[in-house]
């Protein structure tokens, strides 16, 4: 069965997902069209819970930027049972969307700077000091293991804001 994404009002979004135990054929599958959906929808990251799989796990592309030219998406990334550490005291708001929130986009402040350790595909684990967008990219991904949104991280202000939207996509996602 393809994957479906899960929407806003999905408990499975509220939910904390449970560490991968082993790499098996099966998640390896699940890892490759989990890629070929957030290419489709044009996501840039995204987490196994939105396509209604409570494991630890999520994929994403980094942006690229080389001077003098358009900012490029790297090959795509797995990370498996992540931990983030060590957020940098300083903190940034940027724009943030979820393709589980579809139409919603808000400013989240998010530490600069995160160091993200995980495990790939192959099993191996590896560490990474990432900073900027492709930090908060980490932090949003991350944040769907633990049953959070990015709407959660919002001031009061930008939350009210946004409410009745927010309702909408719920009525129209979940109309019972
Ligand atoms: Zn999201």
């Amino acid at each position: 069965m393809p994957l479906q994404i899960r929407y806003y009002g999905d408990k499975i979004l509220r939910t904390r997902a449970l560490p991968v135990e082993e790499i098996t054929e099966e998640i390896r599958s699940l890892v490759q069209e989990m890629i070929e959906f957030m290419d489709a929808f044009h996501g840039i990251g995204l987490a196994a819970p939105q396509v209604g799989k409570l494991i630890r796990l999520f994929v994403l592309r980094n942006y690229v930027e080389v001077p003098g030219q358009e900012i490029k998406l790297s090959a795509p990334q797995v990370y498996i049972n992540p931990r983030l550490s060590n957020p940098s005291p300083k903190k940034v708001f940027d724009s943030e969307g979820c393709l589980s929130i579809p139409g919603i986009r808000a400013e989240v402040e998010r530490p600069i700077k995160i160091t993200v350790e995980a495990v790939d595909l192959e099993g191996k684990a590896f560490v990474e000091e990432v900073e900027g967008y492709n930090a908060r990219v980490r932090m949003h991904e991350n944040d769907h293991l633990n049953g959070v949104l990015f709407i959660d991280r919002l001031d009061l202000r930008r939350r009210k804001k946004i409410e009745p939207m927010l309702k909408q996509v719920e009525k129209k996602y979940h109309p019972d």
